[in-house]
């Protein structure tokens, strides 16, 4: 199979892909994809409808009504509902606390990892998420998983909800990231698990500059 141009970063929650990711593709001068984003997006929708996670024939009815809008030339973009934005909604822990277990739907899945190939397939992006280098675009020419302690990551992700005014203890910070984690992992679908010919990177001792750095280089010595 030809390799496409993308870039995929995969790894556990707050591994730190989204803001590696779009740091990255501002560098490379290519669009970025935050694939969790359009998870969230339909737990969203299942908890706003009040859609049972099982009742997949009105699960996959809603979705059509989703719309993922990139913003030109940035590395931002907007999900629609029923033609209203619903971005800003969809980082707030009542999500979290569901969306694995709706990912773990395969028509679901079936369906947004269409979408992500049609948006590959049309530009060059930076796409992260769990299952990326491994289901979505497997062709892809260059392939991270990122890794970091789940203490480091309980720790970015506690500053995250700070920010948005949220307080939560650093324990259940903690405790919820590694309960989405082993859902993630041991699900049948589409685990999240490195692709064969990834480049693992642990930033546990590594700031954003010397991870960009390091993808660079293995993206120039790939060209
Ligand atoms: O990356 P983020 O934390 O926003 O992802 C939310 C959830 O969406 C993940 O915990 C995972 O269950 C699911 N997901 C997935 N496959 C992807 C991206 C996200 O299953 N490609």
């Amino acid at each position: 199979m030809k390799q496409t141009e993308c870039v995929t970063i995969d790894g556990p929650v707050a591994s730190g892909k989204t803001t590696i990711g779009k740091e990255l593709a501002k560098r490379i001068k290519y669009h970025f994809l935050d694939t969790g984003i359009m998870y969230r997006a339909v737990t969203y929708l299942a908890l706003k409808k009040q859609i049972n996670p099982n009742n997949e024939d009105l699960l996959m009815q809603s979705i059509k009504n989703l719309n993922f809008i990139f913003i030109p030339n940035s590395t931002e973009y907007e999900i629609n509902l029923d033609n209203k934005t619903i971005t800003q909604h969809l980082k707030n822990p009542e999500i979290e606390k569901h969306v694995s277990t709706i990912a773990t739907n395969s028509l679901v899945r079936s369906e947004l990892v269409k979408i992500q190939r049609e948006i590959a397939f049309s530009n060059h992006i930076v796409m992260v998420g769990r299952d990326i280098g491994t289901i979505v675009i497997p062709n892809a020419k260059n392939k991270f998983f990122l890794l970091a302690s789940s203490q480091t990551r309980a720790q970015r992700r506690y500053k995250d909800f700070k920010k948005q005014g949220i307080n939560l203890s650093l324990e259940l910070v903690k405790s919820e990231i590694e309960n989405r984690d082993k859902i993630d992992t041991q699900r049948k679908e589409s685990p999240l698990e490195p692709a064969h010919d990834s480049i693992q990177i642990n930033s546990d001792d590594m700031n954003i500059d010397e991870v960009i750095e390091l993808m660079l280089n293995n993206i120039e010595k790939n060209k």
